[in-house]
């Protein structure tokens, strides 16, 4: 099963970018070795094996291990554990519908002006207030500005997120 990017974007920052590679790995096998997924990712087997420890201690790989009869040792088959990896996932996209929703009120909540030359500069309602509706730069007067794009590309996400966390 492909990994979602969100998945991606979780791994990665939990660790590192070269993770998002052998979790892919992981993700398109029941079990595997630390070998076969070096075969697959070209990444170094230390490396491969540090990967599969952090991923172990946030709960996102687990372990069967076998002996090996013949040469004495133990050989771990890994897997992917997908139900903290959505639990990851779904706290994830949580906090980013929270800052989306906040920054959606603060949106709708105020009016807001900018400068006709400096389209950088954008003032809330009391801010412009302060400036007289003059631009603190250049002195122009200060225009309303539309912030209904910006709303309805927040309100597409806010949904977006809501329909894949199952809350709409
Ligand atoms: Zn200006």
């Amino acid at each position: 099963m492909p990994l979602d990017e969100a998945a991606k974007v979780v791994v990665q920052e939990l660790a590192g970018e070269d993770a998002v590679q052998v979790v892919e790995v992981l993700s398109d096998n029941h079990e595997i070795t630390d070998e076969q997924i070096v075969a697959r990712t070209g990444i170094k087997l230390n490396n491969v094996r540090k990967l599969l420890y952090t991923l172990f201690e946030h709960n996102l790989v687990f372990y069967r291990r076998v002996r090996d009869r013949t040469a004495g040792w133990f050989k771990y088959y890994w897997s992917l554990n997908r139900t903290n990896l959505d639990i990851l996932v779904k706290m994830k996209k949580r906090a980013v519908l929270q800052k989306l929703k906040s920054r959606l009120d603060y949106e709708k909540s105020s009016m807001f002006f900018h400068c006709p030359n400096h389209p950088e500069i954008r003032l809330t309602f009391e801010e412009a207030m302060e400036v007289n509706f003059r631009c603190p730069q250049c002195d122009a007067q200060l225009q309303h500005y539309d912030n209904s794009k910006i709303i309805m590309v927040l309100e597409h996400k806010v949904h977006q997120l809501q329909k894949e966390l199952g809350e709409s």
